[in-house]
């Protein structure tokens, strides 16, 4: 079991990763929650959460599966639900899902009766190493992702590897790109084990999951602890998603999960690093191999650079119209560049298209 602290300066929480502790939910949580969650993850997991949380009689809503649900109208659905169900400003919301219901469960604790405790229990490996933590909560709107959202800190977080069990193995692999990142940004260590032990980490072997899901959860929490709010320090974490980010709205969310959109973005971003003198290229080369043998991303074709750069200027992470890019110097260290030539992103974009995964 580890007990990883995140603090800032709204709050200080613990990051739980045990093994078995959905099952054992209760010990933390004493008081009756109500628990957000949506039908699969429920299918999957909530016999497990059911025995967790039985003895302190917790009530459930529902909402509808999937990030094309990411939306204000199903926060106001849930909240006229916390309303039926004679929730108030004493109570505690359990998100219980993947990164969706982690958001939109986060978001509605933000605002319902301006603010309820809520404690995350991710059921995804994107979810246990990032969305659940670090209090960034919202949903999208028609022009863009994440566009409506506040910061609220959990009072806490569960992460039970055995909840991965049943992940399918293309979303599981979608969260093993966002590990990767942690690696690349902050974690030679985690990087190297990555690398060598890919198969038991393919295969989902206990002791090998549990590694990587601790030290990328640490990487977060030390991330957020230094920088709640995004201001400079916590941009490393968009490692691999100015281009992503492009990409994914390049292609409609429709053909690629948002990890598979990162190592894209990840594999293009060690590239332009590489093209603008920062990267070695032994150690670009040794990012291209990471990502390949946790790969393929689906087929890119029909996807054009220019697409991509035009889309640049709306993403969230330009700051006065200038394209801000998180570049790998060597593995575990990275650095926050702007004003690059458009030629050389234009070509790190053609060649990483041209490659796929
Ligand atoms: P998701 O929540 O849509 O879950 C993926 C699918 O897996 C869903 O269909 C879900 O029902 C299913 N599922 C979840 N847990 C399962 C389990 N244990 N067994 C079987 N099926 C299970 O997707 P995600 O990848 O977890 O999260 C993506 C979202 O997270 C995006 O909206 C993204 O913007 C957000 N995100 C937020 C942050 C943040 O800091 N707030 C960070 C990264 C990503």
């Amino acid at each position: 079991m580890a007990r990883i602290p995140v603090r800032t300066a709204q709050s200080t929480y613990d990051v739980v990763v045990e093994r078995g502790c959905v099952e054992s939910a209760g010990a933390h949580i004493r008081r009756r929650p109500l628990v957000v969650t949506s039908e699969p993850v429920w299918r999957h997991q909530g016999a497990r959460l059911e025995r967790g949380l039985a003895a302190t009689g917790f009530a459930r809503v529902v909402m509808p599966d999937g990030e094309e649900h990411k939306r204000l109208a199903t926060v106001e659905a849930l909240a006229a639900k916390l309303v039926a169900a004679g929730a108030d400003r004493s109570s505690l919301l359990v998100a219980f899902g993947g990164g969706v219901v982690s958001d939109v469960g986060g978001f509605l604790a933000a605002v319902y009766m301006r603010g309820l405790e809520v404690v995350h229990i991710p059921t995804t490996l994107l979810a246990q190493v990032d969305a659940a933590i670090g209090g960034k909560t919202g949903v999208n709107l028609a022009a863009g992702k994440n566009l409506i959202g506040a910061f609220h800190q959990p009072s806490l977080v569960l992460v039970d590897p055995a909840a991965l069990d049943t992940l399918p193995e293309r979303e599981y692999r979608a969260g093993l790109y966002e590990v990767i990142k942690c690696a690349v940004i902050a974690s030679p260590s985690l990087f190297e084990l990555l690398a060598a032990r890919r198969e038991e980490v393919l295969r989902r072997a206990p002791d090998a999951v549990e590694a990587l899901i601790t030290e990328s959860i640490r990487i977060k929490a030390e991330v957020v602890s230094a920088d709640e709010r995004e201001s400079d320090l916590r941009r490393v974490l968009n490692f691999g998603h100015t281009l992503g980010h492009a990409l994914e709205a390049a292609t409609s969310y429709q053909r690629l999960l948002h990890g598979e959109a990162v190592a894209f973005g990840m594999r293009a971003a060690a590239l332009l690093a590489e093209k603008a003198g920062l990267l070695a290229t032994a150690d670009r080369a040794a990012i291209h191999s990471l990502l390949d043998a946790y790969g393929p991303i689906p087929a890119l074709a029909g996807v054009h650079a220019e697409d991509l750069l035009a889309r640049l200027g709306a993403d969230k992470k330009t700051v006065a119209g200038k394209v801000h890019f998180v570049l790998p110097e060597r593995i575990g260290k990275t650095r926050v560049v702007s004003g690059l030539d458009p030629a050389l992103i234009r070509a790190a974009a053609e060649e990483a298209l041209a490659a796929g995964l």
